[in-house]
């Protein structure tokens, strides 16, 4: 590979995300990986506690999934997918559908999160014909119109125009939110009852569909409240309106179950997914009952959704994610790393305790003493956390989180030293 210095000097070509990883003066090339770490251009070795934003669960260089990819790229057909039969294709889309949870579920196959969210609101509102869809607040879902439309997070407010009509409604509370006060169940009540409000007086249409994330990722790992979306569900069913659950991020174990709806006692209509599912390679679609599903009579095609080579890499994903268990695994691992992070950094006034689920884990920072949140010390403690070889997020509804998503196949050991390395950081930074 090209060497960093170089890389360095001609990365102004690339539209830059907005990543404080990426604006430093020595935006850091991935250079490869194996395992649960990356190597830079420099050959310096990091922790990956971000798993290339989730997308790698099983981590880097997985033999299962090289050796799968492989003999597919052997047969000289990596693309063309919904037109022809595919066996991986097949094979994925029995996979994800016995695991969906769905009764008599069908699966449509995308390359990324965005278009399975797209997906998923075209045919929330063809089935129910109308444009009115509902969303959490400070939910992500994507960067085209339809995603954008629906997601919540206010630094993407007001972007283009809208092809859906949405009205936002709670998510979870983050630690340290002014509504703190309220118990759980009376959050959940009233949340439930501005739900209510909203579909049987406020909208001037039926409404479509509910959208939501069982715990919100880019927010910075954020759940819902216990017992939340259960009651969001049941004001659904009541109503005919669907439960679409954007799974992107809480897929595939990462929770400590295999969805993250499953922590709740609820059936979502659809689930949308991409991310882990292929290991880092583009996948990504949607699982919905079938009536809903086969409400376009349009041609659902997509030329590069489920292509040979992403669904081959996804079968095997999916070997070893039922393999070793992962989704308990995580569980474990996860009560292991917010634990050690809780008791090592109970004493500092610039954090809040650790919020999240399994490996899906999310830290605030706050100026000393407050709760008036703190993205500078956020982007410090990251950047301290990369120069001692430990790669983590940032997010959050004001910058001032830290995202922890190491692959489902860290260790104890890994997770516990990569706790050690986020501590020690956010003690040095805690002035
Ligand atoms: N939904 C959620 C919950 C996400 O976290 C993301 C990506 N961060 C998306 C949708 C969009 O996925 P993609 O970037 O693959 O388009």
């Amino acid at each position: 590979p090209a060497s960093q210095p170089d890389l360095a000097t001609r990365h102004r070509d690339v539209m830059p995300p907005w990543s404080p990883l990426y604006h430093r003066d020595d935006p850091l090339e991935i250079a490869s990986g194996q395992g649960c770490w990356v190597r830079d251009g420099h050959d310096r070795s990091y922790l990956d506690f971000y798993s290339g934003i989730a997308a790698n669960i099983l981590g880097y260089d997985v033999p299962e999934v090289r050796a799968a990819v492989e003999r597919q790229l052997r047969t000289g057909i990596v693309h063309t997918s919904t037109f022809y039969l595919i066996r991986s294709q097949v094979e994925l889309a029995e996979r994800v559908a016995r695991v969906s949870g769905i009764a008599d579920p069908v699966v449509f196959f995308t390359c990324s999160g965005t278009e399975a969210v797209e997906t998923a609101l075209l045919l929330a509102t063809e089935y129910r014909r109308s444009h009115q869809v509902v969303a959490l607040r400070h939910g992500y879902h994507g960067r085209s119109f339809g995603a954008l439309a629906v997601t919540g997070d206010n630094r993407w407010k007001g972007m283009g125009l809208s092809p859906v009509n949405v009205a936002h409604i709670p998510a979870g509370r983050p630690e340290g939110s002014t509504s703190a006060d309220l118990d759980g169940p009376a959050y959940v009540r009233l949340c439930a009852e501005e739900l209510e409000h909203l579909v049987d007086t406020e909208l001037p249409q039926p409404v479509a569909a509910l959208l939501a994330e069982p715990v919100q990722g880019v927010a910075g790992a954020v759940p819902l409240e216990s017992g939340q979306l259960a009651a969001y569900a049941e004001i659904l069913r009541e109503r005919g309106i669907l439960l679409i659950v954007d799974e992107v991020q809480t897929g595939w174990g990462r929770t400590g179950r295999y969805w993250g709806y499953q922590w709740e006692n609820v059936r979502p209509d659809l689930l949308v997914f991409a991310k882990g599912v292929g290991n880092g390679l583009a996948l990504g679609g949607v699982v919905g009952r079938r009536e809903v599903m086969s409400c376009l009579t349009m041609p659902s095609i997509s030329t590069f959704g489920g292509n040979p080579l992403a669904t081959t890499a996804a079968v095997a994903t999916l070997d070893a994610i039922e393999d070793r268990d992962l989704p308990a695994h995580a569980h474990r691992v996860g009560d292991l790393l917010r634990e050690r992070l809780d008791r090592q950094l109970c004493d500092l006034s610039s954090v809040l305790r650790v919020q999240g689920q399994g490996l899906l884990l999310g830290l605030a920072f706050v100026r000393p003493g407050t709760h008036a949140p703190s993205p500078e010390r956020a982007v410090a403690v990251q950047e301290e956390c990369r120069s001692n070889g430990l790669l983590v997020g940032t997010g959050g509804r004001a910058g001032n989180r830290l995202r922890i998503m190491p692959p489902l196949t860290v260790t104890a050991e890994e997770a516990l030293h990569g706790a050690d390395v986020i501590a020690a950081a956010a003690r040095r930074t805690d002035t």
